[in-house]
C-alpha cells in the first residue's frame, strides 16, 4: 500500500507519519514496523529516537523506511520506548537538517518531537523568537515548538507544553519524548489523526490504526482535540485536556484520499466511507455506459460503491506499475513528469469499444488526469465519463497538505465543462459537498475547506506557509503564500 494511495503525481502530498511505543524491549523494531505501514504519509526521511530510561540514541536518513533502516541500525536503538516519523517536506526543505523526530538540548533535558501537520503562524513565532536571541537549527515549523517549550520557566513539562502548544495556530498532531515518558498530543481542532492502542502491557500511539494492526496491538481509541496523553513505565497511561477544544475541523481529506483503507479514522473505516462516497456518487451523477474503472489504486472503493450504487459492472481498465515509486514525492517536476508516463497502462480486453465510466476520488491539477483519459481513449474506449468522489477542490490547504496554489488547481478558475474539454472526457460530474458533509456527519466536525474555502481559523495575515529557509529547487509553480 505503500506506493499505492496516489495514483498520481498531481494528487495532494501527505506531510508526515507518527508512530510510538511504550513497554517493549523491541522499542525500534516495533516503530520501524509502524513506521513501514505508514509509509504511504510520507516517504522523503524516517527517523527513530529510543529510549532505555536512562539514555535515548537515535538514527534518520533520507528516503524509504526501508532505506534508512537495517539490522545494524535497528540493532543499535536498544530500549523500551522509542517515536518514529516519516516525513513529506510541506514545510522546510528535503535535507537532513530537517528530518524529524528532533532532539533538542535545553534546561529541560533532552527532548524529542515528531511532528504531523502545520502551523499556520509559525513564521510569526520564529521571527519574534529569534529577534530575542533563539538560534534555529531547521527550517520546519516544527521547531518552533521546542523553543517555546525550552522558554517555558515552568518546572512542569505538561505545564509548559500547554504553556508552547497555547501560542500555536494549526494543525499538530505530535509526539514528544523525554527520557523517561512519552507525550502525545492532538491540536485542538483535531486537523489530523492519532489513535492509540494496547498490545499487552505496551502502549502504542500512531497516526493510523493501520500501524496498530501491524505490531499486533488492539485499537483503543483515537485522541481528542486538545488532548495530552502521557505514558511512561511508571505511571501507565494519564490522559488530560491540556488546550480547551476549539470548533472540530478534522481533515475530510483523510478519508477520501490519505489514510489508507485498513485504517479507522475519526471514527469512521475508511473503506466504509470511501464505497459510501462511491453509491453517493452514483446517485448524483448517473450515466448511460458499460463498465466502471478506478484509478488503481486510491479509488478503488469508491469505485466499487459507484458499481454497488449504478449497477454496472466494474473492471480493472487501468493497471499501475507497483515498482514505480510515488512520483509526487519527487520534488523536480521534470522527475515527476517522466515517472508518471510508466506509472499506468490500459487494458484493451476491458476497455475496447466500451462507454467507461472512471472514478477517481479527486482532480487536483488535471494533469496526469488529462494523460489518462488519453490512455483509457487509446486503450479502444468508445466513451469516457469522469465521475468525482469528492467536490470540486478551489482552495489550497494550509493544515499539513502540500497543495498548489489556486492558480494551479484545475477548478479554481475553469468551469464543469471546461475542465471536461481540458481533460478530454465526454462528461464529468462532481460529487456534492452537502453529499459529501452528509456522509461524515455534520455533528463530527470536519474541516472541508479546500471545496468550500471556509477555513475554520483566521486566515487574514496567518499564511506564512512559506518555506523558512530559501528554497533552490524547482517546484513547477509557486508554493501558496
Ligand atoms: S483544507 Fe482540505 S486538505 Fe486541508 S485540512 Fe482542510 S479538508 Fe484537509
Amino acid at each position: 500500500m505503500t506506493d499505492d494511495i496516489m495514483p498520481a503525481e498531481d494528487k495532494f502530498r501527505e506531510a508526515c507519519g507518527l508512530f510510538g511505543v511504550v513497554g517493549t524491549p523491541s522499542a525500534a523494531e516495533w516503530c520501524y514496523l509502524g513506521l513501514y505501514a505508514l509509509q504511504h504519509r510520507g516517504q522523503e526521511s524516517a527517523g527513530i529516537v529510543v529510549s532505555d530510561g536512562e539514555s535515548i540514541v537515535e538514527h534518520r536518513g533520507m528516503g524509504l523506511v526501508y532505506d534508512v533502516f537495517d539490522e545494524e541500525s535497528l540493532g543499535s536503538l536498544a530500549g523500551h520506548m522509542a517515536i518514529g516519523h516519516n516525513r513529506y517536506s510541506t514545510m522546510g526543505l528535503s535535507r537532513t537538517v530537517n528530518i524529524q523526530p528532533f532532539s533538542m538540548h535545553s534546561w529541560r533535558g533532552l527532548v524529542c518531537l515528531a511532528h504531523n501537520g502545520n502551523l499556520v503562524n509559525a513564521s510569526r513565532i520564529r521571527r519574534r523568537l529569534e529577534s530575542e536571541g533563539s538560534i534555529f537549527q531547521t527550517g520546519t515549523d516544527s521547531e518552533v515548538i521546542v523553543h517555546l517549550l525550552a522558554r517555558s520557566r515552568t518546572s512542569c513539562f505538561e505545564d509548559a507544553l500547554g504553556e508552547a502548544l497555547g501560542e500555536l495556530e494549526g494543525a499538530y498532531s505530535l509526539l514528544l519524548m523525554t527520557r523517561d515518558r512519552l507525550y502525545a498530543v492532538r491540536d485542538p481542532w483535531g486537523f489530523r489523526p492519532l489513535c492509540m492502542g494496547r498490545a499487552g502491557s505496551a502502549i502504542v500511539v500512531a497516526s493510523e490504526s493501520c500501524a496498530l494492526d501491524v505490531v499486533g496491538a488492539s485499537f483503543e481509541r483515537e485522541l481528542d482535540p486538545g488532548e495530552l496523553v502521557v505514558v511512561s513505565e511508571e505511571d501507565g497511561v494519564v490522559s488530560m485536556p491540556l488546550l480547551p477544544a476549539q470548533q472540530r475541523a478534522q481533515c475530510i481529506f483523510e478519508l477520501i484520499y490519505f489514510a489508507r483503507p485498513d485504517s479507522v479514522v475519526f471514527g469512521k473505516p475508511v473503506s466504509r466511507f470511501r464505497r459510501e462516497l462511491g453509491r453517493a456518487l452514483a446517485a448524483e451523477q448517473k450515466v448511460d455506459a458499460d463498465v466502471v474503472i478506478s484509478v488503481p489504486d486510491s479509488s478503488n472503493e469508491i469505485a466499487l460503491g459507484y458499481a454497488q450504487g449504478s449497477g454496472l459492472p466494474m473492471e480493472f481498465g487501468l493497471i499501475r506499475n507497483h515498482y514505480v515509486g510515488r512520483t509526487f514525492i519527487y520534488p523536480i517536476q521534470s522527475m515527476r513528469a517522466v515517472r508518471a508516463r510508466i506509472k499506468y497502462n490500459a487494458v484493451g480486453e476491458v476497455l475496447g469499444g466500451r462507454r467507461v465510466v472512471v472514478v477517481d476520488d479527486s482532480i487536483v491539477r488535471g494533469t496526469t488526469m488529462r494523460r489518462l483519459v488519453s490512455l483509457i481513449r487509446n486503450g479502444g474506449a468508445r466513451e469516457v465519463h469522469l465521475r468525482v468522489g469528492s467536490p470540486p477542490i478551489c482552495n489550497p490547504c494550509w493544515f499539513g497538505i502540500d497543495t498548489p496554489s489556486s492558480e494551479e488547481l484545475i477548478a479554481s478558475g475553469k468551469s464543469p465543462e471546461e475542465i471536461a474539454s481540458f481533460l478530454g472526457v465526454d462528461s464529468l460530474g462532481y460529487l456534492s459537498r452537502e453529499a459529501l458533509l452528509d456522509i461524515g456527519g455534520r455533528e463530527n466536525g470536519f474541516c472541508s475547506a479546500c471545496f468550500g474555502g471556509a477555513y475554520p481559523m483566521e486566515m487574514e495575515g496567518q499564511r506564512d506557509k512559506a518555506v523558512l529557509e530559501p528554497s533552490p529547487r524547482s517546484r513547477g509553480g509557486r508554493r501558496p503564500q
